[in-house]
């Protein structure tokens, strides 16, 4: 690897955070069953502390949760980074309009039904089980119906940093300017005000850990017979780092302090026998500003869980679309609409392999144009530089995309092969596949299904090109030619085979063959003399003939050209297992072909580009899967000795997502 190279895929890790470092996307696909949930809350945790202490290895009840399971980035991205607003979206989903939750200052009740006890409560029925909520701090994660909070008055004292209780109508907390009236202003409730009456148990401002993790411990004893959902919530280090820093060793001490007492729960639940039916995630609310007594801009948090398949990259409020998502909880329904979504399971990203061609831009369109998010799946494209092992997620930006292109050419130039070996090895979910290598693919043994017709060439789109000083005036001309056919796969190679032979040439003795030639060395050496010309396809055709280094001798017109066309394939298991995901990639992709004919019939203007008798690619409406042209393309590898036995192509087809995709246009 050069260094350019290097540059370029450092830049590329960088721009698309890092996912090859933390894959965790790549893991934990299968529904767990479990019976209980705990869901652990450690207040004002800032993430890259966490990160180094989890290293250094003084996080060790932390680290067997992680090797078992995974930890991931969150992220703070609506209201404040304070505690009232950061657990009230965790325990909801919803962001602070929805809540009327901004700071700890300005707050009301969450609205009734809101939180993960509340619809764990309502879907289980409320003798099915029990939901705790076992907690440290005391208002900001309080249930007092209507009072007054003084909204002039300091919250800490600056001397000791013990709070103030300045949340209290008779508080004696002086004022931010000394000698001012205390102003006290109306709330509604704390946050848990309607929450509470839900609850099993609801058991706040029991202080440091030393009171937290006991009960917490006894409560598991209390509730081992029963299915239940506890929160315990842990006021370290936050309390720590108002008092001593946020960073410092008292601060620090906090953390490994939750850590303890996360091994303490966990050694309970063994104890019990109910560890192995108990999922635990460990999450934080907000980060801690380093040196300072305050976390005024601390967004940066984690989800730590004792299962795989967490996405990386998600916000607070995603926790609980998450924790309903485990429980298997239906939250489409959910009005008003979630906030957060579900960092594991089917909303996980389909993963697409992906190369770089006119007749796959429909689904990379369609991809940055947010048609797949839109049908509510994530999709991801992976590709590779010709020549190179890595793939790397393409970037989900046009000008992006076109400036990596601009700077490198071999950019997306991947082979169908390379991409069929990589979703048989999981590595992805499906792909973006040409005819040949599909049909080659599946005859090697590849569990793929096609499962919708990309791009094909409605009319001639290939062509065989002759070097501008070669004269052909009759078939014998091509006798002692050299020609070549592009890298794409074993269709090519025969597509031009059927012209020498509609020419009536001997393969083997009139005329040398380079067969997967990439189309920037097919250039060099037919400017070079090299070589004499080839199949070339409509880019590289236009671009040679307008330079005037080389002439179009015959369009693709000596065989069906619509046996070139690409395919969007997946793995059978990925069909079997996520058919959902499925469908809704194939609906966003159908969504965008109808949007651009639209498009193209409104402004009564063509999309295929034209020249000198060639067409670029067309899409067709459904985009059906052709058995036929499969069953021919079959016949033809067969014949050229690509295959040796031949199958029954529709086996290998599913037809009934684009369909159900045009059902719901
Ligand atoms: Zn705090």
């Amino acid at each position: 690897m050069d260094i350019g190279r290097k540059l370029i895929v450092l830049i590329l890790i960088f721009l698309i955070g890092g996912f090859l470092v933390y894959n965790n996307f790549f893991g934990g696909k299968a529904q767990q069953e479990f019976k209980n949930f705990i869901l652990v809350g450690w207040d004002g945790v800032e993430r890259e502390h966490l990160y180094d202490l989890l290293d250094k290895g003084q996080l060790p009840n932390l680290k067997k949760l992680v090797e078992k399971g995974a930890i991931v980035d969150t992220i703070a991205t609506t209201a404040s980074t304070e505690t009232k607003p950061g657990w009230a979206e965790i325990l909801t989903g919803y962001n602070a309009e929805n809540l009327g939750i901004y700071d700890n200052i300005d707050y009301k009740p969450i609205p009734k039904g809101y939180t993960v006890f509340e619809r764990l409560e309502d879907y289980f029925g409320e003798d099915t089980i029990a939901t705790l909520f076992v907690g440290g701090k005391i208002d900001n994660i309080g249930a007092r119906g209507p009072h007054k909070i003084c909204v002039n008055c300091i919250t800490r004292y600056p001397d000791t940093r013990e709070k103030t209780f300045y949340k209290d109508e008779g508080t004696t907390a002086p004022t931010k300017r000394p000698g001012e009236e205390r102003v006290l202003e109306d709330r509604e409730g704390d946050p848990y005000f309607h929450t509470k009456d839900a609850l099993d148990v609801y058991e706040t401002a029991l202080g440091n850990a030393a009171n937290v993790g006991p009960k917490a411990v006894d409560y598991l004893e209390e509730y081992k017979d029963k299915r239940f959902f506890a929160f315990f919530h842990f006021e370290e280090p936050d309390e720590l780092g108002h008092k001593d820093k946020g960073g410092s060793q008292g601060y620090l001490n906090g953390i490994m302090a939750d850590d303890y007492w996360l091994g303490e729960i966990v050694a309970k639940l063994k104890e019990l026998g109910v560890y192995e039916e108990t999922l635990i995630y460990v999450t934080t609310d907000h980060g801690f500003n380093e040196g300072e007594v305050h976390h005024r801009s601390a967004p940066n948090t984690f989800l730590a869980a004792n299962e795989k398949g967490l996405r990386n990259d998600g916000d607070r409020k995603d926790v609980a679309p998450t924790i309903l998502y485990r429980y298997g909880i239906d939250t489409k329904a959910f009005s008003p609409p979630l906030d957060g979504v579900s960092l594991i399971g089917a909303e996980n990203p389909v993963r697409i392999g992906y190369f770089r061609s006119a007749r796959t831009q429909m689904i990379y369109r369609a991809y940055i144009q947010n048609y797949f998010d839109q049908e509510g799946v994530q999709a991801r494209l992976y590709t590779g530089f010709l020549g190179e092992t890595e793939f790397f997620e393409v970037p989900k930006s046009g000008e992006e995309t076109r400036k990596i292109a601009e700077r490198e050419r071999r950019f997306g130039v991947v082979e169908g092969e390379e991409i069929a070996d990589r979703i048989v090895a999981g590595e992805f979910d499906g792909g973006t596949l040409g005819s040949g290598s599909f049909v080659a693919a599946v005859h090697k043994g590849a569990p793929l299904v096609a499962v919708a017709l990309l791009g094909y060439d409605a009319s001639p789109a290939k062509s065989i090109l002759m070097r501008k000083d070669v004269k052909i005036v009759s078939p014998d001309d091509f006798k002692g030619k050299t020609l070549i056919s592009p890298r794409s796969g074993p269709g090519t190679a025969i597509f031009l085979r059927e012209f020498l032979r509609d020419m009536g040439l001997d393969l083997e003795k009139d005329v040398t063959i380079i067969d997967n030639v990439y189309e920037d060395d097919a250039k060099k050496l037919l400017e070079q003399g090299k070589i004499d010309g080839g199949l070339f396809t409509l880019g590289e055709a236009e671009s040679l003939v307008r330079s005037g280094k080389a002439y179009i001798y015959r369009p693709m017109d000596w065989m069906n050209s619509e046996l070139s066309h690409g395919l969007l394939v997946f793995h059978t298991d990925f069909v079997k297992n996520h058919p959902d995901s499925v469908q809704k990639f194939v609906n966003g992709y159908v969504k965008r072909i109808a949007y651009e004919k639209n498009l193209a019939q409104e402004q009564g203007v063509a999309i295929q580009k034209k020249f000198q008798g060639l067409k670029s690619e067309e899409h067709s409406l459904p985009p059906r899967v052709r058995v036929d042209l499969l069953e021919e393309m079959q016949g033809l590898l067969y014949e050229y000795g690509f295959i040796d036995t031949k199958i029954s192509m529709s086996n290998v087809v599913d037809h009934s997502f684009v369909e159900k995709a045009m059902d719901t246009q």
